[in-house]
């Protein structure tokens, strides 16, 4: 076989969620948006609600029906993009609850679908998603008055405890909250660590389940694995790869790796990333392909059969910062094409 292997450790996600739910009074929701963050948001969902959480968010009101499907009607599934135009059917049919996100979108949610849940998303400053302080004021008698199961906001700079940014908008969000009588969500996982004033009665974490930053103390989730598919010598001075950019500078071994951008591994990393064998790194040296990386394997005293780009040595956060992003986009760029090996509840 020569397709990676991805372990995916749902022990792990539910691990976290736990962690970061000990560290409020409130409720703990889990985020699993853009397929449990690459992760797959039925098994990870369903991990989570057999360990008690019975709330969940995705960003598409499409994101909702494997959960759904796996689910059934019990859990809570909440849409961040709101009540969008061609989604009525599908918000009616799986039963979830959007998060209205304009004067508009409050509009059409009353008009097409009186009486099903709702939760009000507000605009605290980040200037993405949410009615701002004068819309919300207009409508927000109105809104209350049909009883939102949530009134939520979303901070834009968490992963800075220090930023003055957080402060502003819990105060923004006070002003705007404070005195109602509906659940309140203000935090994600930054929020979580921001501590107990960011609370309120619910709390979104996404990032943290899955073992990233700016969660430090999370159980690692993923370990990626890539076959070897050849090993060769190269004398001083040949060069490897598409555009000639690595030439060895002294007789090297070479494996030949099965994966590549195509399986979310970014060219950015070419010449820049390492893989390890156990605890020996391994340079990734020239470009990156579709299907494929050469490793310099010179160091090791073995063949190897297989090589780890996530794992012990290196989390997604280190593989995010030697590629210029975020653990985010590392876990939700991981390929189709891995065998997936998802194991735990
Ligand atoms: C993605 C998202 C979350 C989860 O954020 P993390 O940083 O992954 O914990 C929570 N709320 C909103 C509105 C989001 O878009």
């Amino acid at each position: 076989m020569s397709t990676g292997r991805l372990i995916i450790d749902l022990d792990a996600v539910v691990a976290n969620w736990r962690a970061l739910d000990a560290m409020t009074d409130c409720k703990t929701a889990a985020v699993v948006k853009a397929n449990g963050y690459g992760l797959g948001a039925a098994n990870v969902a369903k991990a989570l609600f057999k360990a008690g959480v019975r709330q969940f968010f995705v960003a598409m009101a499409e994101e909702a029906a494997a959960i759904r499907e796996e689910l059934g009607p019990k859990p809570e599934i909440s849409v961040f993009s709101g009540h969008m135009q061609g989604d009525t059917d599908l918000i009616r049919e799986l039963g979830l609850t959007p998060m209205l996100n304009s004067v508009e979108q409050l509009t059409h949610h009353l008009e097409t679908l009186p009486g099903h849940p709702f939760g009000i998303q507000l605009d605290t400053g980040m200037n993405r998603l949410g009615m701002e302080i004068d819309e919300w004021a207009a409508v927000a008698e109105l809104a209350l008055a049909q009883k939102p199961r949530l009134v939520m906001s979303h901070l834009a700079c968490a992963d800075e405890p220090d930023h003055p940014m957080n402060p502003y908008q819990l105060a923004q969000f006070k002003k705007m909250t404070d005195g109602i009588q509906v659940p309140r969500s203000l935090a994600a996982t930054g929020g979580v660590l921001l501590g107990p004033e960011y609370h309120f009665d619910l709390t979104r974490p996404g990032i943290g389940l899955y073992g990233g930053l700016p969660f430090d103390q999370a159980s690692p989730v993923i370990e990626l694995d890539l076959p070897v598919v050849q090993v060769r010598d190269v004398a001083e001075g040949e060069v490897v790869g598409y555009g000639n950019v690595w030439q060895a500078n002294r007789a090297s071994r070479i494996a030949t790796v099965s994966a590549g951008y195509a399986d979310g591994i970014t060219r950015i990393l070419s010449d820049k990333a390492t893989l390890y064998h156990g605890d020996t790194p391994c340079p990734l040296v020239g470009r990156v392909s579709m299907d494929l990386l050469t490793i310099d394997v010179t160091e090791l005293t073995e063949t190897p059969k297989k090589l780890t780009l996530i794992g012990p040595q290196q989390n997604v956060d280190d593989l995010a910062r030697v590629a210029n992003t975020i653990g985010y986009e590392v876990l939700t760029q991981l390929g189709a094409r891995y065998n997936r090996k998802t194991f735990g509840k």
